[in-house]
């Protein structure tokens, strides 16, 4: 069993499944003080999986305000995906070097 590194309470093991690639990535959470790691090698099979996204487009990240950040859709994405804005994403974070989108309903 894992200890959280911050409070030293046993952690508990999540399988977070990640849209596009068939292996889990498996990270540890705290239930008493939301810490949270991931299981570096689980993490890495994931993203290897996923390297061989035919899309790939450099961007920005902008301030939107005090303490948040964002990044634009150009359109390639938007007409690719047929984005609309209101459209709901669901977001995670597989490593400390990747951020996953995943649309909650295809848009027609
Ligand atoms: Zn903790």
């Amino acid at each position: 069993m894992m200890k959280c590194p911050e409070c030293n309470t046993n952690m508990k093991k999540v399988e977070v499944k990640v849209h596009g690639a068939q292996s889990k990535v498996v990270s540890y959470q705290c239930e008493n003080c939301d810490s949270f790691e991931f299981e570096p090698q689980s993490s890495l099979k994931v993203v290897q999986e996923l390297r061989e996204s035919p899309l790939k487009i450099k961007q920005k990240v902008i301030k939107l305000s005090q303490d948040r950040l964002g990044i634009y859709f150009n359109n390639n994405i938007i007409r690719s995906l047929n984005l609309k804005s209101g459209s709901d994403i669901s977001v995670s974070v597989p490593d400390k070097r990747h951020i996953i989108l995943e649309l909650d309903e295809i848009c027609n």
